[in-house]
């Protein structure tokens, strides 16, 4: 993101991908305004936090008219540099990893695989859509020939942290890591994690415990 964001809250910003593609969907339809309940029904975000998000960055709705889409398309591809293309390797091409590889981030996403590395011999030096499968012995090298600034970890949880030293090492500044390990890294770098498993766990303990409460969180 530029850094006309950067005063923009945290959790404004994890929304604004959402929003934008939403709103993509919407300036494609033709359609020239909308309310922040319609958004709201859409995104399934309650419509006062959509306010809130809109006010930090000037887009305030007037009463009765909603929003204009094409500013707010105009500012969702700004603040998001949906015009440059972000290069992402993915550490671990097993079952995971090659779902990831086949599926194409570009559709809604300004963010592309461009590299896959694995210690599996039988997998190396193959591709797996358009994306070539590396050694991991060739890691460093490869990020540094590639400038890559972002890794995905779809390896076994023991081989996690190792890998994440050796990615900071290599100038990697956010991990997306879908394995169940809890890893440390320097205050600058930033990971996000996902672990299947507990959202699964998760979404049935609340389908169990509060099954009449549907809001999403
Ligand atoms: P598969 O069925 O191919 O084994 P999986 O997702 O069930 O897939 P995992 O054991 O989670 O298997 O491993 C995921 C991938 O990570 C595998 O392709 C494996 O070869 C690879 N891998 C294991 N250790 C490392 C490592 N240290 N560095 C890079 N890749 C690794």
């Amino acid at each position: 993101m530029n850094n006309d964001s950067m005063k923009i809250p945290q959790a404004t910003a994890k929304r604004l991908p959402l929003y934008y593609r939403f709103i993509q969907n919407l300036h494609s339809s033709g359609k020239q305004r909308v309310s922040s309940a319609e958004l709201s029904e859409a995104v399934k975000v309650d419509s006062a936090t959509i306010r809130r998000d809109f006010s930090y960055f000037g887009a305030l709705g007037k009463k009765g008219y909603g929003y204009n889409v094409s500013y707010l398309l105009s500012f969702f591809r700004k603040t998001l540099d949906q015009d440059e293309v972000t290069n992402v390797a993915l550490i671990g091409v097993g079952n995971l990893g090659t779902a990831f590889l086949n599926y194409n981030f570009l559709k809604n996403n300004n963010t592309k695989i461009q590299v896959a590395f694995d210690v599996e011999e039988s997998k190396v030096g193959k591709k797996i859509g358009d994306v070539p499968i590396y050694h991991m012995d060739d890691l460093e090298k490869t990020l540094a020939d590639l400038q890559v600034p972002v890794a995905i970890l779809t390896i076994p949880q023991a081989a996690a942290q190792p890998i994440t030293d050796r990615l900071v090492g290599a100038d990697i500044k956010g991990i997306l890591n879908f394995t169940p390990a809890r890893l440390n890294v320097p205050p600058d770098i930033r990971v996000h994690h996902i672990d299947l498993a507990i959202e699964l766990q998760s979404l049935v303990y609340f389908l169990k415990n509060y099954p009449d409460e549907s809001v999403e969180k």
